[in-house]
């Protein structure tokens, strides 16, 4: 059997790498130094000169090592495992074939691969035993040799894989395989020659067709003896001996088996087997230093990548530590800003709170103050104007001075309050900037007589007859600038002066100055007085002003994107002067002048209803209506009013606010619920804004605030009557 073997692998072997050779010199790209001591093993392995070929193929490992040329390495231990083989060293050839392939399949030699595919197809099947096994790396290496389009090779596995199956007795199987090779005798050569007849006659001494049989094994005899490898002709006689036993020709079959052992014997003596095996110890010591040294490569990668990885873990942690440290300082800003602004977000609560707290303050005091002011004041009229013999009273003209000082009062903190409050908005009217100014003079005109002043009125002629703007917030400053300059001046002059100082488009720019020749203010006061509550120079026992004065004129200029600009010497006298832009809209203005109401002064007697709880106010209101020659009816409060309306028609109601049991907006509701139409007017302390919405919601027509120009009422009343009877 190990003649088989041998002659197999030889074979292949042969035929293979003459192959794998010329693709070998293309895909290796191999040092040609190494690729001539590969060929040299190789012949030597032919010519069974084992001990050679494992030297030169150790050789040409050491230096494919060298050169890390896995084609060159793979073929070297492909003849290293050849040798094994064919001494009978089953174990290790197996063990170097697979080496060989391990570094066959780091290369595109796919001839190689077939190759040892096939050497390994070999061992299993004849050595091992392990027939299923070694067929499947015969089927390998036919793909290889397929995908390489290398049909000699497909020719020799054929040879192999038929030869196989007759070895298990299969013969049918192997027969298909054998019939393949019949018809492909082109692709063998001389050493095939042999084999292939042989099969033919195992396989006719098999079916019984022993004449068959014995030409083809005469034939492969023949064959053998031309060659100069005698392995295959030894692998014939042994077969040919078991031939001629079965048929019975027991001489013949003897002198077959004489030559068999003769060959083999010739091929296998003693001595080559001895130093081949002291070959391959050398070549076994080279292959465990060459484990070694991959250990130890291993070990020295394995230890730089530890150190990487050392140094890589080193740097996580200071990666992580550093994370870590900035998480925590987050976590704490976090905190720290959410504590914060809570705290803050508190303040602006409390701040929200205090703001509220001190509008609901300003509105109470101011409704509180203004309730008993306009009975104070009503009061002292009358009596000024009832009783003319004690209207030359010191004590009830300080009354009435008083009375209207604590009124400007309230009235400017409020009005300030508004402001601050960012509450007032600029409102558009059509006016004539000479009328305002004429208005402004007469009503100061009693405070001109006090101090004995003359007020002139310079306006230049190039303004436009119509200007629009807040006509009201422009009085309520000259009114407070020509006070002052009143006040504070005797015997002597002021003057308000307004001149157009630049038109750009629709805007016209007035400059307005209010001068006087008066006491004048000291240039460490002048920037102060704008503050609040700041006065110079005050004496306690007159009441010239709150201090609040310019203050509201600043802010109110503030409103316009104005400023005031200040110029005064001391005993000299004062000037202020601002610049305010109002529109000229011809266009704009007709339509505001047609909106104006009418005030159509009435000829009829008009019926008033008052709902007023406050006994004095009552009584004030009633006289104010009366003195119009008005019939008033007073009730004191809601459910008053709508038990008389259920009687009596008026053509008008004025409504108190706060009044106990039923307030005014309630009453209102009720009345309408009535399905009462008449007018109704709020007559309040309350301030105007506070109690809009829900006036006109209850059902009130308009709101006077108290206390209140008697003019103005009966300009609203008239109003208010008019067009309800207008519908
Ligand atoms: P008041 O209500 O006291 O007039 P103002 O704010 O209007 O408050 O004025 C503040 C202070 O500025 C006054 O007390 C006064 O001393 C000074 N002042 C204002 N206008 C004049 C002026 N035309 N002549 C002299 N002093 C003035």
């Amino acid at each position: 059997m190990p003649q088989k073997r041998i002659l197999l692998l030889l074979l292949l072997f042969l035929n293979c790498f003459a192959n794998s050779a010329i693709v070998a010199q293309s895909n290796c790209n191999s040092d040609p130094k190494t690729a001539k001591l590969v060929k040299q093993a190789l012949l030597y392995f032919r010519e069974s000169n084992f001990e050679k070929s494992l030297i030169l193929s150790r050789a040409s490992l050491n230096e494919a090592t060298i050169q890390k040329d896995n084609c060159l390495i793979a073929r070297s231990y492909n003849i290293i495992a050849a040798n094994y083989n064919a001494v009978s060293e089953f174990d290790k050839s197996i063990f170097f074939y697979e080496k060989s392939l391990g570094y066959a399949n780091k290369t595109t030699n796919d001839s190689l691969k077939a190759n040892i595919y096939n050497n390994l197809g070999n061992m299993h099947c004849f050595d091992r035993g392990e027939f299923d096994i070694g067929i499947r790396y015969y089927k390998k290496a036919i793909a290889y040799c397929l995908k390489t389009n290398n049909l000699k090779e497909v020719f020799f596995t054929n040879v192999n894989i038929a030869w196989a199956y007759f070895d298990v007795k299969n013969y049918d199987e192997g027969y298909l395989f054998l019939k393949y090779v019949n018809s492909n005798r082109k692709y063998g050569d001389e050493s095939t020659e042999v084999i292939v007849d042989m099969l033919n006659g195992i396989y006719l001494a098999h079916k019984g067709r022993n004449d068959e049989a014995n030409t083809y094994f005469l034939s492969a005899i023949e064959s053998g003896k031309k060659c100069d490898e005698k392995t295959d002709l030894s692998n014939v006689y042994s077969e040919y001996a078991t031939f001629l036993d079965k048929i019975g020709k027991h001489k013949e079959a003897y002198q077959a088996l004489k030559n068999y052992n003769e060959i083999s014997a010739e091929i296998y003596n003693e001595g080559k087997l001895k130093k081949a095996s002291s070959a391959g110890i050398s070549l076994e010591l080279d292959e465990y230093k060459r484990e070694i040294d991959k250990i130890e490569n291993e070990k020295v990668v394995q230890s730089q990548s530890l150190k990487k990885s050392r140094i890589i873990v080193i740097l996580f942690i200071l990666i992580s530590l550093i994370l870590l440290f900035l998480i925590v300082t987050l976590v704490k800003n976090i905190r720290y800003k959410k504590k914060h602004n809570l705290e803050l977000l508190k303040a602006k609560e409390i701040a929200e709170e205090a703001s509220l707290l001190k509008t609901q303050f300003i509105s109470t005091i101011s409704h509180e103050l203004r309730t008993p002011l306009y009975g104070v004041v009503g009061i002292t009229n009358m009596l000024l104007e009832e009783h003319k013999e004690i209207s030359k009273s010191q004590h009830l003209s300080s009354l009435k001075f008083s009375a209207r000082y604590l009124l400007s009062l309230v009235n400017d903190i409020l009005q300030i309050n508004k402001i601050e409050e960012n509450k007032i908005v600029l409102e558009n009217f059509t006016f004539n900037i000479l009328d305002e100014i004429t208005v402004i003079k007469n009503s100061l005109s009693f405070l001109s007589q006090k101090n004995n002043n003359k007020i002139s009125v310079d306006v230049d002629p190039e303004i436009p007859e119509y200007l629009i703007g807040d006509k009201l917030r422009l009085a309520q400053i000259l009114m407070n600038l020509v006070s002052n300059a009143l006040k504070f001046t005797k015997d002597g002059e002021v003057e308000i002066k307004v001149d157009l100082v630049n038109v750009e488009g629709k805007l016209n720019y007035l400059n307005f100055m209010i001068k006087d020749n008066g006491v004048g203010i000291a240039a460490v006061d002048q920037s102060k007085i704008f503050e609040k509550f700041v006065q110079v120079g005050r004496k306690e026992e007159d009441y010239q002003g709150t201090g609040l004065g310019l203050s509201i004129v600043k802010r109110l200029l503030g409103l316009f994107g104005s400023t005031i600009t200040l110029d005064s010497d001391l005993g000299k006298g004062t000037s202020f002067s601002f610049v305010i832009a109002f529109e000229h809209d011809l266009a704009k203005t007709k339509s505001i002048i047609d909106e104006i109401e009418v005030d159509l002064t009435p000829n009829e007697v008009y019926k008033i209803l008052v709902v007023e709880d406050n006994l004095i106010n009552q009584l004030v209101t009633k006289k104010i209506i009366e003195k119009n020659n008005y019939v008033c009816k007073v009730v004191d409060d809601g459910f008053g009013a709508l038990k008389i309306l259920e009687n009596e028609v008026f053509d008008l109601i004025l409504m108190d606010i706060n009044m106990p049991l039923m307030n005014g907006f309630e009453t209102t509701k009720r009345i309408r619920l009535l399905g009462v139409e008449t007018p109704i007017v709020a007559l309040t302390a309350f301030d105007k804004d506070e109690i809009t919405d829900e006036a006109i919601s209850s059902g009130m027509n308009d709101i006077i605030i108290k206390p209140f120009e008697p003019v103005k009422l009966f300009k609203i009343i008239n109003f208010l009557i008019n067009e309800k009877n207008a519908v």
